[in-house]
């Protein structure tokens, strides 16, 4: 195989299209850009499922494409490792265009480098747990011994010790799909490909397996693509998502990005859903020009200041803009008189990160009844949040 050094964008996917029919090349060049999915069917009989979508998955991240079903999704996950044949286009895996591959290079991509979770798990049911699991393994030649060996530990990674030995039909679906994840990881892959992998499980237990999920993948980083129907799901695993319609990408974004600006009714009907501040971060939501003021500025000041900004506080920075501390009302009142120095009156606050999601705040917007500061990593006041921005974001979910 190819030995290109590995880049640090493990999946590059360039013009990549799919139709289905007699004749896809020839429809191909034929079809009128203009036309819609039905049209073509209608017109020619093919079916666009994959049309010019590009993108790229950066190592480590977990890249969800998210759509209806119909969409085209499981068409792309699947000409990713050639499971199906793309009708145009390219895939670079660490660089290798595996859509130009020979065959003996695309099989040893498929068992060193990419394993595949699916949505109905594909256990071989004359197997036992631990086989199923070390199977991957075998077909790379690895000795029994070896390969139980490290089948075990997979196992126990995923929650399952005990259930070496038994077989696929008894465990429940969770279980089952636990075993699917420990299938998929014993190959110790850089890449895996996951097609609806919780779909056909009950709420709970689909919640269940997307925190052992992103348990995992903080552990292992692998590089993930994720296929769901679900947005919540989509926004709850993903580091970037595609909306995935009609065979094409309407949009690519972070979580936060799309449920922010959602670029059409499409992609609007599914963010309408989403609980804004489980999603949204603090800086979309901050005010800039908040009450600031200088550690030299007397109590007399600084209250003018609040009047100005109709603020219930001001936040003391000194002259590299640092954040000092806290001045309320009430203590600029009491501290008219005495004229002591800034530092000896405002008290330090609990700063919050513009990163931090909006409903991590709420704790805070519940003790104290003036606007939270917002500092960067060097402790620069960038704003502050008021409490009427917190109940916005949650009252728009
Ligand atoms: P999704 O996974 O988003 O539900 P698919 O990729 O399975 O969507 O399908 C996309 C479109 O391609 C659908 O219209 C589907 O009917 C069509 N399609 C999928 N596989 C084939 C096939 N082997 N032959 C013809 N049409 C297909
Ligand atoms: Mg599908």
């Amino acid at each position: 195989m190819n030995n290109n050094k590995p880049l640090d964008t493990p999946i590059v996917c360039k013009g990549l299209w799919k139709i289905f029919g007699a004749n896809p090349k020839k429809i191909l060049k034929e079809v009128d850009p203009t036309w819609s999915r039905t049209e073509v069917q209608e017109k020619t009989e093919h079916v666009i499922a994959v049309k010019d979508v590009s993108f790229q998955v950066e190592r480590g991240e977990t890249f969800v494409v998210m759509g209806l079903s119909g969409s085209g999704k499981s068409t792309l996950v699947r000409c990713i490792s050639r499971l199906i044949e793309p009708t145009q286009g390219e895939v670079l895996v660490d660089g290798v265009d595996t859509v130009t591959m020979a065959e003996k290079d695309l099989i040893d991509l498929r068992r060193h480098k990419l394993s595949m979770v699916f949505q109905h798990f594909g256990l071989l049911p004359h197997r036992r747990v631990v086989e199923n699991i070390a199977y991957g393994l075998e077909i790379r030649g690895m000795r029994r011994d070896e390969r139980l060996k490290k089948a075990g530990e997979v196992l126990e990674s995923v929650g399952l010790s005990g259930w070496g030995d038994n077989y696929p039909r008894e465990l429940s679906g969770g279980m089952q799909q636990r075993v699917g994840l420990a299938r998929a990881l014993a190959v110790d892959p850089e890449i895996m490909l996951f097609d609806e992998p919780f779909s056909a499980l009950d709420p709970l237990i689909r919640r269940e397996m997307q925190d052992e999920l992103l348990r995992l993948q903080s552990v292992v980083r692998k590089t993930m693509v994720f296929i769901t129907h679900d947005f919540l799901e989509a926004i709850k695993m993903g580091d970037h998502i595609a909306i995935m319609k009609d065979g094409e990408f309407v949009q690519i974004g972070t979580p936060e990005e799309i449920v922010a600006n959602p670029v059409d009714d499409y992609v609007r009907d599914f963010s309408e859903d989403v609980p804004r501040h489980k999603v949204l971060t603090v800086n979309s939501i901050m005010n800039r020009d908040c009450c600031s003021c200088s550690e030299n500025e007397t109590a007399a000041n600084a209250l003018a200041l609040m009047d100005k900004h109709q603020s219930q506080a001001a936040f003391v920075v000194d002259q590299h803009r640092s954040y000092q501390g806290t001045l309320t009302r009430g203590q600029a009142m009491t501290n008219l008189e005495s004229g002591s120095p800034m530092n000896q009156i405002v008290q330090q606050e609990t700063a919050v990160s513009p990163d931090a999601l909006i409903e991590t705040l709420i704790g805070t917007a519940t003790r104290i009844n003036h606007p939270i500061p917002v500092v960067n990593s060097e402790n620069k006041l960038l704003g502050a949040v008021d409490h009427r921005a917190i109940l916005l974001a949650i009252e728009g979910s």
